[in-house]
């Protein structure tokens, strides 16, 4: 069944779709639009019109060309795991699914880059190098199943941000679907290139609001040699953070810097039974990877200092085996987190250093003082933070509170010099926050290159912010 969307026959713009894309890749039974109605945030969700399930850059160029001519919008989508609403349909919208455009085109041994199509799994991306000793080291705790375009798209960052980036510092160049429906190549292969203005920076992030990648080539590191994985317990979370300012001081950059609170160290252990410490506030996971030599000093050094700022117990992993089921706990923190409650809303505000204990206290009383359950966790040693709402979107007086809270939480954020988004994006959950975030006058250039690369506003309208 197709929904009116009032702007224009969209029956009858499908029917002319008909002519340039495949018809049996158009969804349009009300059975199969249902899983594209909402990605991985919590309350969001709309059933688009259609669902095309797009396989080659020459169906993305005439699908544009089609929505561009007809004004039909056309919302992106990689595997839906996005935590700001990013690939929710938009009314009247067809979504373009991506998933099935998931081929590995050429690893390039000399040149240490990767080209893959933007379905591909950034989990696949990561074993294609590692099999080769080669490391791509951007590392979403979705991984497994979100593409490398919506990566890109959002620019996630991961566990490993602190040491290797994200998303942004690997890519070294595109092919993008443009909305009008041309195809042009950004960027190449080249170490140094500063041809012109940066324009891999203008898509990079842009949440598919202004183009569809459709290639993307990537940068591949040596695989570190070895990894050593600590757990540090604590009593005090500004421990914790002390922690990790003195080993950021030292000066050490481990790979991960992590950390659990109580309430979602015992939802971890509940779900994955890892021996984490149910009674402790605080654990901070720690990874260093590189030389053995250098990082059995590094490990050391770390012990010592987690030690010395009150951690209760210092477990270093002897296996290989431990230090994965170390690191599992940190990841398996979301899923572990969800289990407990109907609706599960995980915020991603992100402060500097300096700053972490203290919004880490401040959330935890505004919880209190709210009467909600939020459990935190997040990569601490980028400042990043994902206090995660433990609620239920039917009891409308708590959700009333959550959003209360959730607005004390960003103007504290902005307070203390932070960012509304650290990885997530801004997509619809975080729109309403963005000016406050950033500024007038930065949304006002943001809406000038919209309006320039898409004049007809077809690509995913309405996220980030209203033209
Ligand atoms: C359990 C869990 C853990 C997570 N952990 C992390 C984490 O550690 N770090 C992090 O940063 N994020 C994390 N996320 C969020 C999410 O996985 C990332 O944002 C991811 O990059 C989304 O990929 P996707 O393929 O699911 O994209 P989608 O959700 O389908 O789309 C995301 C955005 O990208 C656009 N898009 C998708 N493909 C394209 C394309 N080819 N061209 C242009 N635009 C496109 C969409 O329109 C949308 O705006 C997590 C999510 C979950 C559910």
């Amino acid at each position: 069944m197709l929904i009116s969307n009032g702007m224009a026959d969209l029956t009858g713009n499908l029917r002319s779709l008909g002519l340039v894309f495949p018809a049996e890749r158009i969804l349009t039974a009300d059975v199969d639009l249902v899983p594209y109605s909402f990605d991985g945030t919590a309350v969001l969700s709309q059933r688009p019109s259609a669902v095309l399930l797009a396989t080659t850059t020459d169906e993305v160029s005439r699908i544009l060309h089609w929505a561009n001519e007809t004004r039909t919008p056309v919302v992106a989508r990689g595997t839906g795991t996005g935590l700001s609403g990013g690939s929710v349909p938009t009314p009247g919208c067809v979504v373009l699914c991506l998933s099935r455009f998931d081929q590995v085109l050429e690893l390039d041994r000399r040149n240490l880059t990767l080209l893959v199509e933007p379905g591909v799994t950034t989990q696949t991306i990561f074993d294609r190098a590692d099999a080769i000793g080669l490391l791509y080291p951007p590392d979403p705790g979705s991984m497994k199943i979100s593409t490398i375009g919506g990566n890109v798209a959002n620019n996630s960052g991961g566990l490993r941000g602190l040491k290797y980036g994200v998303t942004k510092d690997y890519v070294m160049g595109f092919e993008l679907v443009l909305p009008s429906g041309e195809v042009v190549w950004i960027g190449n292969k080249c170490v140094k290139d500063v041809a012109g203005y940066s324009l891999r920076e203008v898509f990079i992030g842009s949440e598919g609001t202004l183009g569809i990648f459709t290639k993307i080539l990537l940068r591949l590191l040596p695989r570190p040699a070895a990894k050593k994985t600590l757990l540090a317990v604590y009593a005090r979370m500004e421990d914790a953070a002390e922690t990790v300012s003195a080993i950021i001081a030292h000066p050490i950059i481990p790979c991960t810097l992590e950390f659990l609170d109580k309430m979602t160290l015992n939802c971890v252990e509940d779900y994955a039974k890892v021996g984490l410490p149910r009674e402790a506030e605080a654990v901070l996971l720690m990874e260093t990877d590189g030389h053995p030599a250098v990082i059995a000093d590094e490990a050391q050094i770390m012990a010592q200092l987690a030690r010395t700022h009150g951690a209760l117990e210092v477990r270093v992993a002897e296996t290989t085996e431990e230090s994965l089921r170390l690191a599992t706990a940190r990841r398996s923190a979301f899923a572990a987190l969800a289990r407990v409650a109907p609706t599960t809303i995980l915020e991603d505000v992100t402060v500097p250093r300096s700053e972490l204990a203290g919004m880490v206290a401040f959330i935890q009383t505004l919880a209190h003082r709210h009467n909600l359950r939020i459990g935190i966790f997040g990569h601490m040693g980028d400042g990043n933070l994902h206090p995660t709402f433990l609620t239920n979107e039917k009891d409308a007086d708590e959700m009333h509170r959550v959003e209360l809270a959730f607005a004390e939480i960003v103007t504290e954020t902005a307070r203390r010099g932070g960012t509304i988004t650290g990885e997530h994006g801004v997509g619809l959950a975080k729109k309403k926050f963005l000016p406050e975030s950033v500024g007038g006058l930065n949304v006002e250039l943001m809406r000038n290159l919209k309006r320039l690369f898409d004049p007809n506003l077809i690509l995913n309208p309405g996220k980030m912010f209203d033209c």
